[in-house]
């Protein structure tokens, strides 16, 4: 699934192509991609929109346009975003085209968990999860005393922090592993048994993992590509994640995958503690 680094990276690509471009037409092929309005209220209203602007929150993608209207996407599993300057055929599970013009903005989503929400900018509360979204990681907002004290009152597993949305946005299953790896964190620690130096090594690994993986454009393990079709490159330099059976690159010990909230999850057995 695409993390704050993969989303981060697509809304980038975009910034530099889709701003100041009109949608001159909409070509729905699955009508359930768009959570809301209906089909043809979201075809109509859409048609002759200008894009203004185009943000991330979370996961979630914010295109703004003109009439005060905000386009918000969230990729899910295997949604892709992708813009291309001239025509081309539909690959396949194409969902959504919509036509710029200066060229095609496609979602295409094999899964079909990707979802479309058209609302007025006064209303991106009523999107659902848009609103409980905590702390974004690599903004001012996020502070490293605030972080060592959240996690002195959670009698939460590390690694299930780490992944609430409402807490942290943004943090998925890789980017989690690797920051505990870094921060030397057993992923099943109780966050309120995490020590203040722990922390604050944890704070520092979460920051600097998603800037690597944004300076890497993102993590493509599976189907993550960025508005480019280009996959990312952050995958060779994963120290932990997907890596069970393999030699830890600290310590030699072998890389283990335990269950840990609920999500496949590799750690090292000796330096993560
Ligand atoms: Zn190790």
């Amino acid at each position: 699934m695409p993390e704050l680094p993969e989303v981060e990276t697509v809304v980038r690509n975009l910034r530099t192509k889709i701003i100041g471009a009109r949608i001159e037409e909409v070509e729905l092929n699955m009508a359930k991609v768009v959570s809301t309005p209906d089909p043809e209220t979201f075809a109509r209203l859409v048609r002759s929109c200008e894009i203004r602007g185009i943000n991330r929150r979370g996961k979630y993608i914010l295109v703004s346009f003109s009439d005060d209207l905000v386009l918000v996407v969230h990729l899910r599993m295997t949604g892709q975003f992708v813009f291309s300057a001239t025509a081309q055929p539909n690959p396949k599970h194409t969902h959504l085209v919509l036509h710029l013009s200066n060229g095609y903005l496609r979602f295409t989503d094999m899964r079909q968990f990707g979802r479309f929400w058209l609302v007025p900018a006064s209303e991106l509360n009523t999107v659902s999860g848009l609103k409980d979204l905590g702390v974004e990681p690599l903004t001012t907002a996020f502070k490293m005393n605030d972080f060592c004290d959240l996690l002195g009152r959670r009698r939460q597993k590390i690694k299930a922090l780490l992944l609430d949305q409402r807490t942290i946005a943004g943090m998925g299953n890789i980017y989690t592993d690797e920051a505990l790896f870094r921060s030397k964190i057993h992923p099943e620690r109780l966050a309120v048994e995490v020590s203040v130096k722990e922390a604050r090594a944890l704070y520092r690994a979460v920051r600097e993992v998603l800037n690597d993986g944004i300076a890497f454009g993102g993590t493509s393990v599976r189907d993550y590509v960025d508005a480019e079709g280009n996959e990312g490159r952050f995958q060779d330099m994963l120290r932990v994640y997907g890596k069970k059976g393999q030699s830890c690159p600290r310590c030699g010990e072998t890389i283990r995958r335990i269950k840990a909230a609920g999500r496949g999850t590799y750690f090292c057995p000796r330096c993560q503690k």
